[in-house]
């Protein structure tokens, strides 16, 4: 599953941006994460191998920009160049997930018009303050595929006055770490109704590494977190099949 990071590192916005892991695993190496710089792999997707083929071959889903926020303020001078790399590849998907969805339209390409087909951009509403004030700016931008990230879920949170056609998937899950907060089950069954409620696809990715259940606090290692959320069984397929894409592998690193 490729990862393509134009640019590293990323300044705390949010709640949900508390215990990113970028600043964790940068923390073991001494590296400050707030310091943006534009990655020498800056034009992956379009690098080739000796032989001539793209080193990332076609029909791969590409999670981009997970060591930074793909609309942080420092790569706006570099925003432009990336949106052309994405575009000569449009036999890849891009996966795109944002806090900063308001400075979407920064940097923007002149054809972008309605989106990129092969473009998916994800928001993260990890409370209600947040998913209060991202989705009504979200559910009007030009993008063709959008969801939802409520990760790390930190409070129950209702969606309603915002769900519609316009999301393809929701995709929730707890906190992982040794800081993580809590996450309770309640949480994201409402969540999951409020997906079925909207025929919009559900994934419920992992638990996190505190998860209350019935009352009952479970501190679940990193190995079962992602386990154990499959084992609830909560996924629900809307009216967008994901299982036909590539999906979120479980040894994946925690997106927020
Ligand atoms: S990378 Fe994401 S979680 Fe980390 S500080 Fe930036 S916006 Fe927050």
């Amino acid at each position: 599953m490729p990862t393509w990071n134009p640019w590293h590192g990323c300044h705390k916005l949010s709640s949900g941006c508390q215990n990113c892991y970028v600043y964790r695993i940068d923390q073991k190496h001494n590296r400050d994460s707030s310091v943006v710089v534009k990655n020498q792999d800056f034009n992956l997707p379009i690098k080739r191998s000796k032989k001539g083929a793209y080193k990332i071959p076609e029909g791969e889903t590409v999670y981009t920009c997970f060591s930074s926020d793909f609309f942080v303020e420092e790569a706006d001078e570099w925003r432009k160049e990336a949106w052309n790399i994405i575009k000569q590849r449009m036999d890849l998907d891009f996966l795109i997930i944002t806090k900063r969805i308001d400075r979407f339209w920064i940097s923007l390409p002149d054809d972008w018009k309605n989106g990129y087909e092969n473009v998916s951009i994800y928001v993260t509403c990890e409370n209600q303050d947040r998913a209060d004030y991202r989705l009504p700016i979200f559910q009007k931008l030009p993008i063709k595929h959008k969801g939802i990230i409520c990760e790390p879920l930190l409070e129950k949170i209702n969606l309603r006055p915002y769900l519609g056609e316009w999301v393809e998937e929701i995709i929730c899950g707890g906190e992982s770490g040794e800081e993580a907060r809590v996450c309770k089950f309640d949480w994201v069954q409402e969540i999951r109704q409020q997906c079925m409620e909207n025929n919009i696809t559900f994934t419920f990715k992992q638990t996190g590494a505190k998860f209350i259940k019935d009352g009952k606090l479970y501190y679940i290692k990193r190995e079962f977190q992602h386990k154990n959320a499959k084992k609830a069984g909560l996924d629900f397929t809307g009216r967008v099949d994901f299982k036909k894409k590539i999906k979120v592998e479980e040894k994946q690193i925690s997106i927020w």
